[in-house]
């Protein structure tokens, strides 16, 4: 109850990937809410290749605001080994990789949660062997990529039918405990409504950084919490 709710939005969209505004637009949104830091982050895959101009036009607005602008880019887990759909050469001035369960990341690669759903119920996979690859793969990439955001931890659970209350508290402080001792961070997700105020206990425990973002691809979204805002008192 005693930490206040930080005017931040670490996690926004724009046009560079699949968001609706500008970065100058989500910055204006941003000034007219008072908050103090903003992270711009979009999607990219191996084939991406504006960074360099997304990077140069963050550069660019960053004096012009009094917000502080960081710049991020959003990758999904590829499997259990960790690796990221990223470019293999990022340009200077990437601040942040968020991680994320956009597919379910098994030892042979991404797969559609719907499959993965379906091999749950006809038996062919169990559901806790499921959750034990999403570990592993994020606990990888933590090893694997510095100044990583774990994304809407678990967003991919309810498409497989499953709830975060299902992951053994073993694997929470396991996976907090690596991502603390590679000194990376972790976000609470507006948009998804995860993570979960018990599954993000023992990250506070383990002294990780909690960021508080909206996920906005539109920018009246910005900075807007109510999930947010109440896992946020929860753990504070
Ligand atoms: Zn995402
Ligand atoms: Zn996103």
């Amino acid at each position: 109850m005693s930490t206040p709710v930080p005017k931040q939005d670490m996690h926004v969209h724009s046009t560079f990937s699949d968001g609706n505004n500008t970065i100058e637009e989500n910055i204006e949104e941003a000034e007219s809410l008072g908050l103090q830091q903003l992270t711009c982050v979009d999607h990219v895959r191996v084939d991406t290749d504006y960074l360099p101009d997304y990077v140069e036009a963050i550069e660019h607005l960053r004096p012009t605001t009094g917000i502080e602008l960081i710049c991020g880019i959003e990758a999904k887990l590829l499997n259990t080994a960790g690796d990221l759909d990223l470019p293999p050469v990022l340009p200077e001035g990437i601040d942040r990789i968020y991680a994320a369960d956009h597919q379910v990341p098994l030892a042979d690669g991404p797969h559609h949660p719907r499959e993965v759903k379906a091999a749950i119920e006809d038996g062919s996979m169990t559901a806790q062997n499921v959750i034990a690859a999403i570990i592993e793969s994020t606990a990888n990439a933590s090893e694997k990529y510095d100044h990583m955001v774990i994304a809407h931890m678990f967003s991919i659970l309810p498409k497989i039918g499953l709830d975060e209350s299902a992951v053994p508290e073993e694997a929470l402080a396991s996976l907090a405990e690596t991502v603390g001792r590679t000194g990376n961070m972790i976000e609470i997700s507006e948009r998804w409504r995860c993570p979960t105020a018990r599954s993000l206990r023992p990250f506070v425990d383990a002294g990780v950084p909690i960021l508080l973002s909206t996920d906005s691809h539109k920018r009246e979204h910005i900075g807007r919490y109510e999930f947010g805002r109440a896992v946020w008192q929860e753990i504070h």
